[in-house]
């Protein structure tokens, strides 16, 4: 593996950020968000959840309120205006076709060039052992990417397919994916953060090459 990153490409125009829950982005990727939008790059978001089991004291249907127009508004401080959330359950969402195929159908909806997701890994960085959610999401939101363009995967999406995914961004991984779809993955450096919102507006991340699939 090597440590050397790489600049995020920059000949595109559309990008999709699929990750579980509301905060996920704001961790870090917004600020890379917020340059693009400034760029005039269009960005949406799709989130699996509306992380409605994520406040302790605040009962699931009351937090699902907070939480999505919280998200809502995150995202409206970096530029986006396009945030779909998918209905999934919060904190029991299982990989399986099911969920591919939600995620491939808003690929085929929103039809980008770019595609970012979370950390799929176990760990954060080998510490901290990540959610069920983030694994679950991160593996489907790279798998899909691939299952977009094929038209004979989840042929009755209402959108057409799309196979104009040109690259995915993971950010939070400490390891270059392995590519498991056809096109090449890559490792967004996005930098976690403790606001919800960025309060500065960095260079876009760097972005480092996936280990050659041996
Ligand atoms: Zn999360």
């Amino acid at each position: 593996m090597t440590s050397q990153l790489e600049p995020m490409p920059e000949d595109w125009q559309r990008a999709l950020a699929i990750v579980a829950h509301p905060d996920d982005l704001e961790y870090g990727c917004a600020s890379a968000v917020a340059t693009w939008t400034d760029a005039g790059r269009e960005v949406s978001y799709v989130l699996a959840t509306k992380g409605e089991a994520g406040i302790d004291t605040l009962e699931p249907a009351k937090s699902a309120v907070v939480r999505e127009r919280e998200q809502r508004a995150s995202a409206a401080v970096v530029g986006v205006t396009s945030v779909e959330f998918l209905g999934h359950a919060d904190g029991v969402i299982e990989y399986g076709t099911a969920l591919r195929k939600d995620l491939a159908a808003a690929i085929r909806r929103h039809r980008p060039e770019l595609v970012v997701t979370l950390n799929p890994d176990d760990t954060w960085n080998g510490t901290y052992w990540n959610t069920p959610d983030h694994r679950a999401v991160g593996r489907a939101v790279l798998d899909a990417a691939g299952d977009a363009g094929n038209r004979w995967i989840f042929p009755d999406t209402e959108a057409e397919p799309w196979d104009g995914v040109r690259w995915v961004a993971v950010a939070g991984s400490a390891s270059p994916p392995t590519p498991w779809t056809s096109r090449p993955a890559w490792n967004a450096a996005c930098a976690r953060s403790s606001s919800t919102a960025p309060t500065s507006r960095p260079s876009p991340p760097k972005i480092r090459r996936p280990t050659p699939a041996t």
